[in-house]
């Protein structure tokens, strides 16, 4: 599942390919996007992300709002080749812009005038004050849980909550209500540092994912205690565990994360 450094490198590859360029012919192959092929002559500003969501401006004061969701991916082809799975298309004058998604919930909508800020904090933003506020409405929630909810923060998933607090040396079960205004501020100084990496290494290929122009990311070679269970941990040397908080599978140090 794409997450923040993922959205953001495509972000940051589409500005290299697309930003400035015309639209020649947009093309839906999968119904269920629908309403979307009148775009031929606009051109792309450059593109941003708001939380997991990349957002491709045109040059009407529209924007095409492209949400990846469990498996969506974009594909930069210089050459068309026809692939499977392909649900859309956008055609510019040195190659074309690809959706590929086998599971088909990614979504894109078209947006006039301005796009909507996510509600939760951005860990790139101002985020360990506005987590401390909203943590207060959450008391008894795990703080991983609440890195997860994206109503709380946006664009954090499973794998980064999970290195942010063993970075942050914080027990991924502690409710957000006990947590310290120093320990936000561990956290927040590790999410910044863990996702700028994380972007610089283009995401985490775990599974399926790929960056624009299909390469795998590299972050996973720097995965602390996601999918260690059983091993050492890197700091202290105690036992990485593994267990399971609000359904998702938790990984951290049960020596060393507090
Ligand atoms: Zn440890």
């Amino acid at each position: 599942v794409p997450e923040l450094p993922e959205v953001e490198t495509l972000c940051r590859q589409l500005r290299e390919v697309v930003a400035g360029e015309k639209i020649l012919a947009a093309k839906t192959l999968d119904a269920k996007l629908g309403g979307l092929e009148n775009l031929a002559g606009r051109t792309m500003r450059a593109p941003f992300r708001t939380g997991k969501g990349l957002n491709l401006p045109l040059d009407n004061k529209q924007t095409l709002r492209l949400h990846l969701r469990m498996s969506g991916r974009l594909l930069w082809q210089k050459e068309p080749v026809d692939l499977p799975h392909s649900r859309w298309l956008l055609t510019f004058k040195q190659g074309r812009l690809v959706l590929i998604d086998p599971r088909r919930f990614a979504t894109l909508t078209l947006q006039t005038g301005a796009v909507p800020l996510p509600a939760g904090a951005d860990p790139l933003g101002e985020f360990p004050s506005l987590c401390l506020r909203k943590s207060a409405e959450k008391r008894k929630l795990p703080v991983k849980s609440f890195l997860l909810d994206q109503r709380a923060v946006a664009g954090i998933g499973n794998i980064y909550a999970c290195e942010i607090l063993y970075h942050a040396a914080i027990n991924p079960r502690r409710a957000t209500g006990d947590l310290t205004g120093p320990e936000w501020q561990k956290i927040g100084q590790a999410a910044r540092e863990i996702l700028t990496k994380a972007i610089a290494c283009r995401g985490t290929s775990i599974s399926d994912w790929r960056d624009l122009y299909g390469q795998p990311g590299e972050y996973q070679h720097c995965l602390q205690v996601y999918g260690r269970e059983g091993e050492r941990c890197f700091r202290c040397g105690g036992p990485v565990v593994r267990l399971k908080l609000s359904g998702r599978g938790t990984y951290f140090c049960s020596a060393c994360q507090q």
